[in-house]
């Protein structure tokens, strides 16, 4: 006789023991009821799954009723009255039918339960611990909400055909920028029946929807990483990049990705266009583009060629300082040697605005520019050079010079005006003042020139005139300065002399004017002479040139009486006085 502790039934003995054999080796957990109710087996399974204690079977197999009444008091079946939980759950077992549901115990595990009825009463029920199944369902479904939403937030199209070619996978972007109409897509859908509803609506140009989708189901399933732009009826671009899945050494579909480049196109077009109109605005323009690394060398130079003659090619990696005639940057640096504003700033790394540049061109000749150029700063803000624009200015430089040079210099012997001369001694009172210098003013008056003209005619005298104020020039030194002050009369500076200097320079001046006679055109010599008043001050002491003038204009009266070419001085006579 079978242990009646695991057995309690019609069945002959035998058939149970071969039975309970079977079910102990089942996975799950397996309770056998008879028509009463009453349990015939359970495997050890059952037992630990629902955690029985082992007291419950202590009195053999317990009913239908013990169990759900255990179950019920220890919260199994959830809130409510124990003994009606478990009448509930023996009626639910009378009803004879077929079940199956899932529940949740108390310690968190997930129990599935299926239960069938027997043909002669009773029931079977097997209990399955799904909990781990249900995790990993939960996982899989979680992973695919997160794929979900990722895809359907890229700005890209995204569909995925698998090796039967079908569509398994898309995102919102995609049905959008395809104008797929909503409900066409559904998990399965053929990519031939995308490409024939593309090719019918024209999306492919005017082509044969059956051709163009063999063609492409043809591409397919050659499974090759693809790339191309497909121009929409709507003139806007898409790109389109199929990259294929492989697993385990197989190709099993592909990714494809559409992105709206329509934006990216066009900038490309606006770019293109707006290069080349600054191409031609460069070429056929007086002006060339450039580019400087931080060390000063070229590194993009365009229309360089048509104004100063080299090929843009050969100055690239040259510096451009050297392109330059330094001394002549700018045309307030009248001295090569002081630091010039301009180059000043450009060694600050500043915004260069129209900065007057003399540059050489390959034939010799100078080419003045206009340099306007922008510092340009790379990463953590380092200098990384200039970028700029030259325009040539050599014509209107030229023109300014000649009308600067009408307006400040005398027409007849191309000697400074009263103008000039007085604004460059203005400056170099101001430079002797800084040094501590002194300066002399010289009136040059010349002696009976009245007489000439009578005698020879205006023309020679004009003609004296000019050799006069190229005698003068000739003698002095370059930072000397001589003017015409009006008529017969000049005025010379003479910068950083004393007393004694100045009169030796004056009787210099005297001699060379004296041993210089003009030459008539028709022969013979006009012999000229001049008379010259001196007035020397310290650069504080001259800021007045009036003063200055009216001693030198006393000292001119005082060489005139004393019977004229002589020179002499305006403190002389002060003294005398
Ligand atoms: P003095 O020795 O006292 O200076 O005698 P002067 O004849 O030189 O003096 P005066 O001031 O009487 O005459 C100056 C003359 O210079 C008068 C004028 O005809 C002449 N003169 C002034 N400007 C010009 C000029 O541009 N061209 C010519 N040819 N003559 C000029
Ligand atoms: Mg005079
Ligand atoms: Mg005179």
């Amino acid at each position: 006789m079978p242990d009646t502790q695991t057995s309690r039934t019609v069945m002959r003995p035998s058939t149970l023991e071969a039975l309970q054999a079977i079910v102990d080796f089942m996975p799950s957990g397996i309770s056998l009821f008879d028509r009463d109710f009453n349990m015939v087996l359970c495997n050890r399974q059952f037992r630990e799954l629902l955690e029985f204690p082992d007291s419950l079977f202590e009195a053999g197999l317990p009913s239908l009723g013990e169990l759900a009444l255990f179950n019920a008091r220890r919260g199994e079946y959830g809130a409510g009255d124990p003994e009606q939980l478990a009448v509930s759950v023996v009626g639910r077992a009378r009803l004879r039918e077929p079940h199956a549901f899932e529940r949740k115990r108390p310690n968190g595990r997930t129990l599935e339960i299926r239960g069938n009825p027997l043909p002669d009463g009773g029931f079977v029920s097997i209990y399955t611990d799904i909990t781990e199944r249900k995790r990993a369902e939960e996982e899989a479904r979680r992973s695919a909400s997160y794929l979900d939403a990722v895809v359907n937030a890229l700005p890209q199209g995204v569909s995925v055909v698998d090796e039967a070619l079908q569509v398994v996978l898309w995102n919102r972007a995609f049905v959008n920028l395809l104008d797929l109409p909503d409900g066409f897509l559904t998990p399965g859908t053929r990519f031939a029946d995308v490409i024939r509803f593309n090719a019918e609506r024209g999306e492919y140009g005017d082509v044969d929807p059956d051709e163009k989708v063999r063609q492409m189901v043809e591409l397919a399933s050659r499974f090759e990483r693809h790339r191309l732009e497909r121009k929409r009826g709507d003139g806007g671009v898409l790109e389109i990049e199929g990259r294929v899945v492989h697993e385990g050494g197989q190709s099993v579909g592909f990714v494809t990705t559409y992105t709206d480049i329509t934006d990216r196109v066009r900038n490309a077009e606006t770019i293109r266009r707006v290069r080349d109109l600054m191409s031609d605005a460069v070429n056929f323009s007086p002006t060339f583009i450039w580019e400087t690394g931080s060390d000063g060398r070229y590194t993009f130079v365009q229309g360089m060629k048509k104004i100063l003659g080299v090929a843009d090619e050969q100055v690239l990696g040259t510096e451009r300082g050297k392109q330059f005639c330094t001394a002549q940057c700018d045309r307030e640096c009248l001295d090569p040697a002081a630091p010039c504003e301009k180059l000043a700033s450009i060694r600050a790394h500043a915004v260069i605005e129209r900065c007057t540049l003399a540059a050489r061109r390959a034939d010799g000749a100078t080419v003045w520019l206009s340099s306007s150029a922008q510092p340009v700063f790379g990463e953590g803000g380092r200098f990384a050079g200039y970028r700029g624009v030259d325009v040539d200015v050599t014509e209107l430089t030229l023109a300014q010079r000649e009308l600067e040079q009408m307006a400040l210099h005398d027409p007849m012997t191309g000697l400074a005006n009263r103008r000039k001369f007085r604004s460059r001694f203005d400056l170099e009172v101001a430079r002797q003042q800084a040094r501590q210098g002194s300066l002399a003013l010289l009136l040059v008056d010349v002696d009976h020139f009245k007489r000439v003209n009578d005698q020879f005619g205006h023309l020679v005298g004009d003609g004296c005139l000019r050799l006069i104020a190229n005698v003068l020039s000739s003698a002095l030194r370059v930072t000397d300065l001589v003017g015409r002050f009006g008529g017969e009369e000049f005025t010379v500076m003479l910068s950083d002399v004393g007393l004694d200097d100045a009169l030796q320079v004056a009787e210099k001046l005297r001699c060379a004017v004296e041993q210089s006679s003009f030459s008539l055109p028709e022969g013979g010599l006009v012999p000229l002479t001049i008379s010259i008043g001196v007035a020397v001050r310290s650069a504080d002491d001259a800021r007045d040139f009036d003063q200055l003038l009216e001693e030198a204009d006393r000292a001119v009266y005082a060489a005139k009486h004393a019977g004229r070419n002589c020179v002499r001085a305006g403190g002389e006579i002060s003294k005398a006085a």
